[in-house]
């Protein structure tokens, strides 16, 4: 963790920025939850927890910082909420999403399964491909069974 704080303060000091504590603050707590993908919402009221004194858009802020400098990255899932996490170190790939309808978690496919579509996509439209995100939209392990008709809170979720 520290490692982790230390090495985000190079990156900001890099680009003439300072980890304030604020910052700071905001910074613990997504290393504090990486396996979440957090709302702006979601940061602050953990970072409140430590920094009564924060506003909530000194971490919106923040994180708009963080994700210009490349350290997190911004996610839309199409429900309106953006929601951030690490990019991966050294990873040249972005994982795969599975966004549950139902109850709005996000999980995490880790292999690329799209190698070999990129190549076909390459060639047949002679188009160079930097990066793809995919994401799967439907209902998680933990929800299964409990939805009675997911087409329907698909269009209602997602339009
Ligand atoms: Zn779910
Ligand atoms: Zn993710
Ligand atoms: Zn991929």
């Amino acid at each position: 963790m520290e490692k982790r704080v230390n090495q985000i303060k190079q990156q900001l000091s890099a680009q003439n920025y300072k980890l304030t504590p604020q910052r700071e603050a905001t910074v613990r707590v997504l290393l504090e939850n990486e396996e979440d993908h957090l709302s702006a919402e979601d940061v602050y009221l953990l970072v409140k927890e430590k920094a009564p004194e924060i506003g909530l858009a000194t971490v919106y802020r923040t994180l708009e910082l963080l994700s210009d400098l490349q350290i997190i990255h911004k996610l839309n899932f199409g429900d309106g909420v953006t929601r951030y996490e690490f990019r991966a170190e050294g990873a040249e790939h972005h994982h795969h999403h599975l966004y549950c309808l139902n109850c709005g978690s996000v999980d995490e496919i880790m292999e690329d399964l799209l190698g070999p579509i990129e190549k076909q996509v390459e060639s047949e439209y002679n188009f160079q491909i930097v990066d793809h995100r995919l994401t799967f939209h439907g209902i998680c392990k933990r929800c299964r069974g409990k939805v009675e008709d997911p087409k329907k809170l698909y269009s209602i979720k997602l339009s």
